[in-house]
């Protein structure tokens, strides 16, 4: 047999699925593997799903996305973040940030082109380039820093191929919020040496100290900016697959073009229920976000007493904790925190080099099951210290 696509057999399959995995055959496990809500949607959205369907809204959109729900998100990112886009020329909606995503680095890239990805990041991002026919350079961050980006190592990894920066902010893995001085950086590097940036912001909502900066609206960097946003995290809404891109219309329409042979359009239910959500759940979100700060206090205070250093994480919903004073590797910490003290937790390694030492754990769990899971990880401690 012919083989099959290079680049694509060479790609692993994700760390985080592989513990997952694992844990779903165990009993009795607490999960702080999965980055998921564990609130059902709000009841409000998921009746505007249910009155859709009824209601026979069964049928394709138009393929950038419904008008009514792209204006929305338009003017939202206006008023919240003063960033400004063109609902009919400058907003297409996507099945998630994976899709937005996929379609950025198709546009953007040819065979070859580099892109910059700070590391530890969330394991889509090398392996999309790559399929879109890219080359990632990662460049490290450092928990000494909270993970800030540092414009200037960045530059350093800039080469002639280089086309683009991919960044998350807030983080997955780390949480971390990036100051609002390092974007700027990133802008002032990207406007001198002629580079996208694409932002992934499906965080937004999701931060607890400060307010976040739309990479959009900086100064200098809209003309050269994809802002990826969806409803995934903060409306809870994983399973919908909904998300967006905004961009300056040249590449926002390539992504449309590309968008209406391989997708057609964002499922039309699902649409429907993102309006409602932009329209009438902000005090949903608002609570949600609440209930996460609370957990987050929690826990980032109790992997402190039991000895973890843990590196303030300002947004998201992961805490990622230095496990070094364990002696163990990411690895071995979280197989043997799982298969001793049935604690799931993912081995920092897999968002990247730096993240060896840590581990990621998501705080997006009830309360008591993190203080149990904070007891369960202080005995494994005492048992390998
Ligand atoms: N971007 C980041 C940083 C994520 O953490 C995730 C999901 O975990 C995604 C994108 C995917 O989001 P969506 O559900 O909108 O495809």
């Amino acid at each position: 047999m012919k083989p099959l696509n290079d680049v694509i057999t060479a790609c692993p399959p994700s760390g985080i699925r592989r513990f997952f995995d694992i844990a779903a055959e165990m009993d009795d496990v607490i999960s702080l593997g999965v980055g998921e809500p564990d609130f059902v949607t709000p009841w409000r959205i998921r009746e505007a799903g249910i009155y859709a369907l009824e209601h026979g809204y069964t049928t394709y959109t138009s393929n950038a996305g419904l008008p009514k729900l792209r204006r929305l998100i338009c003017t939202d990112q206006a008023s919240r973040y003063g960033a400004h886009y063109a609902w009919d020329t400058e907003c297409l909606i996507t099945t998630g940030v994976s899709e937005g995503l996929d379609l950025a680095l198709r546009v953007l890239l040819n065979p070859g082109d580099e892109v910059i990805i700070p590391e530890p990041c969330y394991v889509a991002y090398e392996p999309c380039v790559r399929f879109a026919g890219g080359v990632p350079v990662t460049v490290a961050t450092r928990w000494e820093d909270d993970f800030a980006v540092d414009a200037a190592r960045v530059a350093d990894a800039v080469t002639p191929r280089t086309k683009a920066i991919l960044l998350g902010s807030p983080a997955n893995p780390t949480g971390a919020v990036q100051p609002r001085a390092s974007l700027e950086a990133l802008v002032a590097l990207a406007q001198e040496r002629d580079l996208y940036l694409v932002s992934d912001e499906i965080y937004d909502r999701l931060t607890y100290e400060g307010r976040h900066s739309c990479l959009g609206a900086l100064p200098g960097a809209r003309d050269r900016t994809v802002v990826l946003g969806g409803f995934s995290k903060a409306q809870a809404m994983t399973g919908w697959r909904v998300g967006w891109i905004c961009a300056p219309e040249e590449i926002a329409q390539l992504c449309v073009r590309v968008h209406q042979y391989t997708m057609l359009c964002a499922p039309h239910v699902s649409q429907l229920a993102a309006v409602e959500a932009l329209e009438h759940a902000d005090d949903d979100v608002a609570a949600m976000v609440a209930d996460y700060d609370r957990r987050r206090r929690v826990f980032v205070k109790g992997l402190r007493e039991i000895g973890l250093d843990c590196p303030e994480p300002s947004g998201a919903f992961y805490a990622f904790p230095s496990i070094r004073r364990s002696g163990l590797d990411s690895e071995t910490f979280a197989e043997r925190l799982l298969h001793e003290h049935k604690v799931a937790v993912v081995p920092g390694n897999v968002f990247g080099p730096s993240g060896e030492g840590h581990v990621r754990c998501s705080y997006a769990t009830a309360l008591p099951l993190l203080e149990e899971a904070l007891e369960r990880m202080g005995r494994f401690l005492a048992s390998v210290n």
